[in-house]
């Protein structure tokens, strides 16, 4: 991912604390920027809510952890 777009994002971001109601394509991009996990609990929260509320993300975000198991558990595997 390239930096600028994380600072572009991370200023964006700025400001309001809390975004209650994010676009599908926000939280796609949020969730996909989950995987280091440095990101605010703002953040975090307004993916959270969304889900709630969007069967789409629901399913995508599950979607997204079955994916990371199966590379972890790749990682762990080659590692060794
Ligand atoms: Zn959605």
């Amino acid at each position: 991912m390239p930096a600028g777009w994380m600072v572009r994002c991370a200023r964006r971001w700025r400001g309001d604390l809390i975004k209650l109601k994010i676009t599908c394509r926000e939280a796609t991009q949020i969730t996909l920027q989950a995987e280091d996990r440095t990101m605010p609990l703002a953040e975090r929260l307004s993916v959270r809510l969304h889900r709630r509320i969007c069967s789409n993300c629901r399913r995508f975000f599950r979607q997204v952890q079955l994916m990371r198991q199966a590379s972890a558990r790749w990682r762990q595997y080659t590692d060794e």
